[in-house]
This record gives structure tokens, sequence and C-alpha cells, in this order.
């Protein structure tokens, strides 16, 4: 047992660990006590680490001479009760250590105790602030609500404040569904002087066209913007805005659902059907799913909104559980676009663009409107194909192929890119299977539709928005200020062209090469199809007068997607979509987990689930509602140089589901260091309600 003045402290780490390390607390040295929620740093191996103090206890089960000292303590306070309990939710939910769960949420910046000193200096958190406001005093008028609106507001004011309650704010793109929850943050705002509300949008170039109008409705508030598209020290100030409370708009991507946010009063989800609130890597958390607890357990109204539900928001709504607000009409009577259902001419080997699109786009152009050309692949073509012997681009470290890019900044020439590995390498001049030099691009990207539309309507001004002109929030500032002030006649790209985006003069939507994703492996892809091409549809239209168009080329013009899509009917998609997850046993209606396995080699990765389920299958197989099912390579055997395989985990409840996984990772701990098992080296992960592909 430890005598005054140093005390136990338990600390967790980023690192793959569950459980917290001891460390002494010297209250001489450190001139403070220890509290839950503080941010230390403290040596580990050689390095040193951030860690947040855990629990602080009067023993360890570790000699005292044999632990190590707690080195410095971050100048903030500590990280509140509410949010330690959302990242131990977190960490039990997906499985992660806490430290892993809470530490990569906080910047970068204020994870070495170099930074700790002489904050305000170096911080400059006034400056900071003060532009903040500057940038909200040019502004615009907020919005007088429509009677829709007004209702939907009502609806949700007539709610007490301090009570959990989730709203599903429904309503066709521009229907006036930003203008209600900001009127609402507005009146909760008032309520109290210091209560901040989170704002959770999927992208990060959604923002610059929103600070404004939230400036509107919200004058003279302190807003703090949280993406990954920040330097750290940007990063680092507006976190600390926020967690002192003086920030009191958070306006964020998925990682600031775990930003310590003192007063929160509402969090609203906007598009909250859309898969980027998912985080892909490691601990792959749902932000909206971790919204809707955060809410639950600070008791705070929630608004999911969206034109297209997430199956989830649409059951629970249908269910009771969450209040629907609906906004039926477009502001000023605008209305959806017309839409076609086109097929393309022929089958083509290199597809060019049909000589109807280009007919309806000279049409639109002699109108004086901009036209959207919409599809999902950046790049000049998918792959690289030799014309004799039918040879593709192949990654070699991927079992997929490399796109081919033009120029991308660094380079002079073409390059073949892996968006898999990020392998990078210059095409070959000649077939390196069979010598012949005739090599051409297969299929088409947003680089080769640049080119054909520039080739076949000679002198218009094109833009191209995708992952690579918008490579930074700078670059995508400017794209979409060319929209807007209308220099740009033809717009070319992806969906990030497609989301939130308040056009005013397209007339004319073309959409692309789509049918892919009605045959995908991934059971979501329609649903976010349909998602995004109402989305995409949303953005036409926006302007009196003659009915905008939309044209899609497809081969399957019954498709469901496109059949229910004709007449803007998210309803009856919903309907149709959760009586094919019912039948086919998908969530809502089950739940799932994966466990993910690399290894150099493929069975040694198989081999490692083949263990995982012969374990499970001891203690679970015979309980009612648990499947579980065999080990597989994935859709994406090789990535990286990695082999890589998934079990899958079937489940009728969320609980059950959970007392079987935190079994399974034990075991899997059991046999590793950290994720790595000691035999055989299998990096393995456990993953909570994948997108199953
Ligand atoms: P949504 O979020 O449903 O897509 P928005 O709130 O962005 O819709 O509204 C679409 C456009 O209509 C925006 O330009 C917005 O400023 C404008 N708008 C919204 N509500 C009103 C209103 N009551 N009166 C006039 N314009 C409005
Ligand atoms: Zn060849
Ligand atoms: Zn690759």
């Amino acid at each position: 047992m430890s005598t005054a003045p140093s005390a136990i402290v338990k600390i967790v780490v980023d690192r793959p660990i569950k459980e917290p390390f001891d460390y002494l607390w010297d209250k001489e040295k450190l001139l403070c006590d220890p509290q839950v929620g503080m941010m230390v740093e403290v040596p580990f191996g050689k390095t040193k680490l951030l860690g947040i103090v855990y629990e602080v206890s009067a023993r360890s089960n570790i000699e005292s001479s044999r632990l190590k000292a707690v080195d410095n303590v971050a100048p903030l306070l500590p990280l509140d009760k509410k949010l330690m309990q959302l990242a131990q939710f977190a960490s039990r939910y997906y499985l992660h250590g806490l430290g892993e769960t809470i530490i990569p949420a906080i910047p970068k910046w204020w994870r070495t105790s170099h930074n700790w000193t002489n904050l305000t200096n170096k911080l400059n958190i006034k400056k900071s602030a003060e532009d903040a406001i500057a940038k909200n005093q040019k502004v615009i008028a907020p919005e007088q609500l429509n009677d829709e609106q007004s209702a939907a507001l009502q609806s949700l004011c007539a709610h007490p404040s301090k009570q959990f309650k989730p709203f599903y704010l429904n309503g066709v793109t521009g229907s006036g569904k930003t203008a209600v929850y900001l009127s609402y943050l507005a009146q909760i705002l008032k309520i109290s002087s210091d209560s901040q509300a989170l704002i959770m949008l999927p992208e990060i170039n959604l923002t610059p066209q929103l600070e404004k109008r939230i400036a509107a409705h919200l004058p003279n508030i302190e807003m703090a913007v949280l993406h990954s598209g920040l330097t750290e020290k940007q990063r680092a100030v507006a976190w600390y805005r926020v967690m002192t409370g003086r920030a009191r708009i958070i306006l964020g991507t998925r990682l600031s659902i775990m930003t310590p946010i003192p007063f929160l009063a509402a969090i609203v989800v906007d598009e909250e059907n859309d898969s980027s609130f998912k985080q892909q890597e490691g601990l792959s958390y749902s932000a909206r799913d971790l919204a809707i607890w955060r809410a639950k357990n600070e008791q705070l109204p929630i608004v999911l909104a969206s034109a297209t539900p997430s199956a989830q928001t649409w059951f629970a709504t249908k269910e009771g559980r969450y209040q629907e607000l609906q906004l039926t009409k477009r502001i000023h009577g605008f209305q959806m676009p017309q839409l076609y259902l086109q097929p393309p001419e022929k089958l083509q080997p290199l597809p060019t663009i049909d000589s109807k699109l280009v007919e309806a786009l000279r049409d639109n152009l002699n109108k004086g409107r901009q036209a959207l050309v919409f599809i999902n692949r950046r790049g000049l073509a998918p792959t690289l194909t030799c014309l004799s012997c039918g040879w593709l681009s192949e990654c070699m470290h991927c079992s997929g192929y490399m796109v081919i890019h033009r120029q991308l900044a660094q380079y002079k020439s073409s390059m073949l890119c892996c968006h898999h590995c990020g392998l990078l390498k210059p095409p070959p001049t000649m077939c390196p299977n069979c010598g012949d030099a005739d090599l051409q691009p297969l299929g088409r990207g947003t680089q080769k539709i640049e080119d054909q539309l520039q080739a076949q309507i000679p002198g218009i001004n094109i833009l191209r928005v995708d992952a690579d002109s918008a490579s930074t929030s700078k670059k995508s500032k400017e794209l979409f200020n060319q929209i807007h002030e209308g220099d740009a006649q033809i717009i070319v790209g992806t969906q990030m062209l497609a989301k939130g985006h308040d056009y005013q003069n397209i007339g004319l939507v073309c959409v692309l090469d789509s049918d892919a994703r009605l045959y995908s492996s991934d059971y979501r892809a329609p649903e976010n199809l349909f998602a995004q091409l109402i989305q995409v549809a949303g953005r036409a239209g926006r302007y009196g007068g003659e009915q905008a168009k939309i044209l899609i080329e497809t081969r399957y013009p019954n498709d469901p997607v496109y059949q229910y899509l004709k007449d803007y009917d998210v309803n009856g998609y919903m309907k149709h979509l959760m009586n094919e997850r019912k039948n086919a046993g998908l969530p809502p209606f089950r739940y799932h987990a994966l466990v993910h396995a690399e290894a150099k080699l493929k069975n040694v990765a198989l081999q490692h689930l083949q263990a995982a389920k012969e374990f499970l299958r001891k203690a679970w197989a015979d309980k009612v509602g648990v499947t579980i099912f065999d080990p597989v390579p994935k859709a994406m055997a090789r990535k990286g140089g990695q082999e890589r395989a998934q079990l899958l985990i079937e489940a009728d409840n969320r609980i059950q589901l959970q007392a079987l996984l935190d079994e399974l990772d034990l075991y899997l701990r059991d046999r590793s260091v950290g994720r790595i098992t000691k035999v055989g080296k299998v990096r393995w992960s456990i993953e909570r309600d994948p997108i199953l592909i």
C-alpha cells in the first residue's frame, strides 16, 4: 500500500491493450491531486505517451518501487464524466481498449507535453475566437420559416429540452430541413447562456456553406469547426474552445462525436444515413449510432435529418421510437427534376458519351443552365487493358485493378494508381503479357468523361470535382465557388457533388455507370445508390420556371431502385427494402459482427478464423438466434500484399452478440500481442455492425 504524498492512478494509453496501467502520482511534483479524466504524460516503454486517468486508487498489485511515475499533467480540466462514459461504452461495444478509443479523438497537438506550457501564446485563442466571430458578421438574414417548417419547429420545441428524444426530420432535398434545425438550435441556445450544440455532417466540403447559414441563425455565437482537413494547430484550438465551453456551436464530421462538450444541449446529425459516418479503419465506430447513445446518456434531444433515412431510422420511426417531422414540399414550390431512364445506345468496348446525353447537355446549355454529370469513379478509367490478349492492369499487392490517372500533381505523365494500397507506377508501354503495344483504357472515370465532353462540346467550361481535384479544403472551396458563381457550365464529379449543396442553376443531371451498384456484393449498395440519386437529383431545379431533368443511363430500368426513384417514392422504396432485409436476416432485423484476419498466407489467416469458430462453436453454436458462418476470403482477398479473410457472426439481439464477442475477444487476445497473434503473426480485429461485402 502506498503512502502519501504519492497516490496510485490507473491510466489508459493509445495501445491495443484492454487493462489500464498503474502509475505513481507524486502530488508534490505534479502540484495537484489526481482526478479521473485528467490528461497526463507517462513514460511507456522507451517513449512517452498521453494517458488518461481512468481511476484513482489506494493500492496496486504491483510493488510501488517498481511503478513508474506520471511525468506531467495537461493544463486542462479533466475530460468530463459523460464523455468518459461515452468512450467506455464505445470501447466495450467496438471491442477496443478505452485508451485506443478516446485518445485518437484528442487532437495530436494536445498529445505532447511540450505544447502544454505557455498555452496562451502558443494557441492565440483570443485571436482565433475573434476571427470566428468576425467571419460571422458579414452575413445574410435567416429564412422566415414557411408553414410546414414552423410546424416542425413547434414539434421540436414542444419537447422539454433536458430529456432524451430522437427526431427524424424527413424532407426532400431543398425542403428547408437545415433552416428548421438551425432555428431549433437558436431556441435551445437561448434557454441557457452557456449551452452548446453539436451539428454533425458527413463531409468536410459541406461546412463553408453551412457556416454562413449558422451565422445567420445564430449571430454572435462562437462556432468551432472540427474536421480532419484542419491543421493540427487549428484543430487543437477549435477543440480547446469547445472543451472550455467558449464555442457553443460545434460543426464537425464523424470524429467530432467524441469531443468533450461540457454544456451539450442538443445534437443534429445531418444526412444521417450517409456511410461516411462510419469509420472504416481501426475502431470502426458509427458516429451516428454513438450520437444517439450520447444523446440518451446525456438526456438530450437529437435530430436526424435526411431525405432518405437509414434503415435503422426508418424502422425506429415506424416503431414509434423516433418522432417523425415531415417537410413534403420544396421551398418556393421548386419541383424535383423529371426523371428519364435512358438505355445506352449499344455495348461499346470503349465507351463514349451517348449522343442523346450530349444532345440533352447542349439543349440545357442553350437555356443558360448548368449541368451535373455524375459518375462515381474518379480517375481516367478503371483499368488499362490489352486489346490482343485481354491483360488487365492488376495491382501486384491487391486483388483489384489499378486505375489510370491523368497527371497527378507531382508526376508529369499518366500514372496507374491502386485505390486500395496507394501503389503508383507509370503505365507499361507494351503488354506485360503478350508484348502488344495497343493498350487501352477500359471503362471510364471522371477524367475520361471530362476529356470526352471537352471533345464533343468544344469551347465550354467544364469543372471536375473529385477527390483528386478537391484534395484540400482550400481547393474544394474554390471549386464549389466556381459552381455557385456560375463559371462552370458542366460539372463532372463523384458523390462529392451530390450532398447538401444548394446550387441555384442546375437544369440537368446526367448519371453514368450506376448499374454496377445494383449488383454489388455489398448489400447496402442499392440502398446507398438510391439515397445518392435522390441527393443528386435534389441539386437540380432550384429555380422557378421550367422543370429540370435527370437522365440516368441504365440497362435495367425496371430495377426497384429506379422504379421508386422515378416517383421519388422514398417510403415505397424503404418498405421494399425492409421486406428484403427481413427475408435475408439483415439489419435492423439481425445484428452482425465480422472477425477480420490478415496474414502473409491465405491459409494462416483462414486457420486463425477457423480456430475462433471452433472456440465459439463449443460455447455458442447451440444457442438459439446465433449463427456462426465459415471463414472465407474477403471479396478483395489481397490488399497491400496481405491475404485477407473474414468470419461472419449473426445474432438476433445485441446483448447476446455483445456477450459472445466479449468472450471471443478475450480468447483472441490471449493468443496475441496487441492484435497480432503470437503464432502465425495474423493481424485480426473485430468489427461491429459491419458493412457486409
Ligand atoms: P434542405 O436542408 O432540406 O436541403 P435547406 O434548409 O438547405 O433545405 O433549404 C434549401 C434552400 O431554401 C436554401 O437556400 C435555404 O436558404 C432556402 N430556404 C429554406 N427555408 C426557407 C424559407 N422558409 N424561405 C425562403 N427560403 C428558404
Ligand atoms: Zn496482351
Ligand atoms: Zn494495391
